[in-house]
């Protein structure tokens, strides 16, 4: 058993910034990174959103952040948190078998939004087939989008998209949307919209070159096939935050979001949630950057207080 003074679970955006913070505050800090350290930043193309960087590459952002916590003394191991034990130190365990015991442990677990699973969809990631409008509205200027879903992401993003597309088309697979009267209001009463209601994506066409042109349509009713023109295919048809790493008894939303108090800290004592896997308004690099700062200061008051 690996003994550390604070586990991050994940290196996206948020572990790393809460790392900077414990590592600068002289506590052993292991991030366990499951795949590439700065997370979902691998797979957006350009971030014009994050304060200081007018554009920069998500992989390129993902690889300062990455050194800069590093250069702080902070290791990071690729494997896969598979358990968190509450205790009065944690007990973490991962995929490879390996067990650490931590005094305090940060999730930054980040969420899976739920994916169409339809031909095409992952052939054009971030290349017209986007699950975040804030991030990349703005590359589909008087060009025609498409937005899946018919609850409240959906409309309250595609509502946000309008202000971009020549043309936004919402495609929902029924007519009975989950989505509250008022967003869907806001979304019908724009000049550029329109809703396709019993209609599922049967494929996304990619472009020649690059980017996507065209999605297939099946009626849900009478199985007719159509086409709509688009550029950008927007899909809201949920998100999964990865919370189920959380020990048993954690307060989750009902998105299955953690909840904290002001700290970051969940209900269980010595356990944090940072970024997507937290219950907050908005799922930003920003949002996640400042909840690792706020975890990172907190967990060092939460050791000194209960003398770890
Ligand atoms: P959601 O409420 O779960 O709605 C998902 C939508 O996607 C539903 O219309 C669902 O259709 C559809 N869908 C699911 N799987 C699909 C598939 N495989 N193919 C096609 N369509 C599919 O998700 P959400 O809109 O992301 O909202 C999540 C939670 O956050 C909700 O509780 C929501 O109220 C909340 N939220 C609130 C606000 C706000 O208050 N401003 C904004 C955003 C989100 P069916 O209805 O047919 O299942």
């Amino acid at each position: 058993m690996q003994k550390v003074d604070v586990l991050i679970v994940g290196g996206g955006p948020g572990g790393l910034s809460a790392s900077i913070y414990t590592a600068r505050t002289n506590l052993k800090t292991v991030i366990i990174e499951k795949g590439l350290a700065g997370g979902e930043l691998h797979n957006t193309a350009e971030v014009e959103n994050y304060c200081g960087f007018t554009t920069v590459l998500g992989p390129e952002l993902a690889q300062k952040m990455e050194e800069h916590a590093k250069h702080f003394g902070v290791e990071i191991i690729r494997d896969a948190v598979t358990s968190i034990e509450d205790g009065k130190y944690k007990t973490v365990h991962t995929e490879s078998g390996e067990v650490y015991e931590a005094k305090a442990v940060i999730v930054g677990a980040g969420g899976t939004p739920r994916y169409l699973e339809k031909p095409g969809e992952k052939e054009n990631w971030g290349k017209g087939v986007s699950y975040c409008a804030t991030c990349d509205g703005f590359f589909y200027r008087q060009k025609n989008i498409a937005v899946v879903g018919g609850g409240d992401s959906a409309f309250e993003e595609g509502n946000y998209l309008t202000k971009f597309g020549k043309k936004v088309t919402l495609i929902h697979r029924s007519d009975n949307f989950r989505a509250q009267p008022i967003l869907q209001d806001r979304f019908n009463g724009q000049e550029n919209t329109e809703v396709l209601s019993h209609k599922v994506i049967k494929e996304i066409h990619g472009a020649e070159v690059e980017g996507v042109y065209k999605v297939e349509l099946e009626d849900t009713n009478t199985g007719e096939l159509s086409e709509l023109e688009a550029d950008g295919v927007f899909i809201f048809i949920g998100f999964i935050p990865n919370s189920h790493l959380f020990p048993d008894g954690t307060t989750l939303d009902e998105e299955g979001a953690a909840v904290t108090d002001f700290r970051c800290m969940t209900n269980v004592e010595g356990i944090f949630a940072i970024g997507d896997v937290r219950s907050q308004l908005t799922r930003q690099i920003a949002t996640a950057v400042g909840d690792g700062a706020t975890a990172g200061v907190a967990v060092g008051q939460y050791i000194e207080e209960h003398n770890l």
